[in-house]
């Protein structure tokens, strides 16, 4: 899958970051270009957003795409499914970072970055993104210009308002709404809270996020709790979840039910076996694997998901899961060391994909099934190979549709050491 630059969409695909960012060349911003909208497309910056490559293209056939795709990089290392789609492929995103931009009539706009700029496009509707975050963005662009705030200019370094980021538990129906802002001095910031709320009483949450670095990274480290709890909560296989801004979510719920459902199913568990959940973000896949394990290990960097995944274990009663805060290899290295029995590996790596270290110590460990998820599948190929050249075999590989109108795939591939009985 090719990188798609500079998009907001994008760092929620990779799985790469708990802070999405913006990528791009800033000298490509240009604050005046003129906008062209596409009249022949569903949306009309879709062309210049670069965010729903498929919007265009009806469903099946966007399925039947990623199939092709899967099947020719992946074949060769085993038998891949039929991709599991979505019924209702629009507005699945819980997640939408929104930028603004002044107009000289002094109207505040609302949208995204232009690929590979940092010119801010006008987005009205998308059919990605869920509705009421959309709603809650065209508010905010009007109190920005009632409550006479300055937007950040990354250029010059003035102004406050960086981004707005939106987020959504989509069982709960809680919102979580995120301010970044480039300077913690942040006037009127309990009355804006208040006016947005009013407008939107299902917001449950509104966050004042301070990134004060020269960075295309969307949320900095602190967070300022203007109104409500500072986080949100959301329900997946049964299981409840805290989720702070900084942490990692997967952006499509519904979804990711599919795609925990199918890592479990491969994972064949029956309450005896020690498993580790690495990349393990806020604890979910575990978590929700926990009542069929003896033991789940979690190992996570991001502290703010650390944190989360740790609330999370206590807050659904949990007693056989346990939050490493680590680097993964650098964890794995140490529980191959310690050589402690594994029996089943969960692996859900960023974009990039994993790294020798980690993948050295799975097979110094040899766990009996090693599931591996993951939103890139180049990476996913080289892994594959160096996981097969030292002893392991593909099994099966599910291709899930978690990214519908975007050219995003997901896949869950199992694992076997390769003189294990046939799965
Ligand atoms: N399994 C989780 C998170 C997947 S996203 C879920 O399904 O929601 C990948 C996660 O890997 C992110 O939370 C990211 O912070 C974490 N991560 C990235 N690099 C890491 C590393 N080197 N070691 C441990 N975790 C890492």
């Amino acid at each position: 899958m090719a990188e798609r630059k500079n998009n907001r969409k994008k760092y929620d695909v990779t799985g790469a970051s708990n802070h999405a960012k913006f990528g791009g060349k800033k000298q490509g911003r240009s604050q005046g270009a003129k906008f062209k909208p596409n009249h022949d497309s569903k949306c009309p910056v879709s062309h210049l957003c670069g965010g729903c490559q498929y919007v265009d293209i009806p469903y099946e056939k966007q399925l039947s795409e990623k199939q092709k795709y899967i099947d020719d990089l992946l074949g060769k290392f085993g038998p891949v499914d039929k991709i599991i789609g979505m019924e209702d492929p629009y507005h699945y995103r819980n997640k939408v970072t929104a930028s603004f931009r002044r107009m000289k009539s002094g109207e505040i706009i609302s949208g995204v970055y232009e690929e590979g700029t940092h010119n801010v496009l006008p987005v009205e509707a998308c059919y990605v993104e869920d509705q009421k975050a959309g709603e809650i963005i065209r508010t905010f662009a009007k109190l920005i210009r009632s409550f006479k705030l300055q937007i950040y200019n990354e250029d010059i370094g003035t102004g406050l308002i960086r981004h707005l980021q939106i987020r959504v538990g989509r069982k709960t129906g809680q919102i979580m709404v995120i301010i970044v802002t480039a300077s913690p001095v942040f006037p009127s910031k309990k009355n804006l809270a208040k006016a947005l709320v009013g407008e939107h009483p299902e917001i449950t949450t509104v966050v004042q996020n301070i990134n004060m670095k020269d960075t295309s990274m969307v949320i900095g480290d602190r967070n300022q709790v203007i109104y409500g709890k500072g986080y949100i909560e959301d329900i997946l296989c049964g299981k409840r979840f805290r989720i702070s801004p900084g942490s990692f979510y997967q952006v499509n719920p519904v979804q990711t039910e599919v795609l925990y459902g199918r890592a479990i199913k491969y994972a064949d568990l029956k309450k005896k076996e020690t498993v580790i959940d690495a990349y393990c973000g806020i604890g979910t896949i575990g978590i929700a694997a926990c009542d069929r394990a003896k033991k789940v290990i979690g190992v996570e960097l991001n502290e703010a998901a650390v944190h989360d995944a740790r609330i999370n274990v206590k807050m659904n009663n949990i007693q056989n899961v346990d939050i490493y805060s680590n680097d993964a290899g650098r964890f794995m290295v140490d529980v191959a060391d310690e050589g402690d029995d594994i029996d089943v590996v969960f692996m859900d790596p960023p974009r990039s994909g994993s790294t020798e270290e980690f993948m050295s110590s799975v097979i110094t460990l040899s766990p009996k099934r090693v599931v591996y998820i993951s939103c890139g599948p180049e990476s996913l190929a080289r892994d594959l190979t160096y996981m097969t050249k030292h002893g392991y075999q593909v099994i099966r590989m599910t291709p899930v549709d978690m990214f519908p109108l975007t050219r995003g795939v997901e896949v869950c591939t199992l694992l076997t050491r390769a003189n294990a009985v046939k799965y």
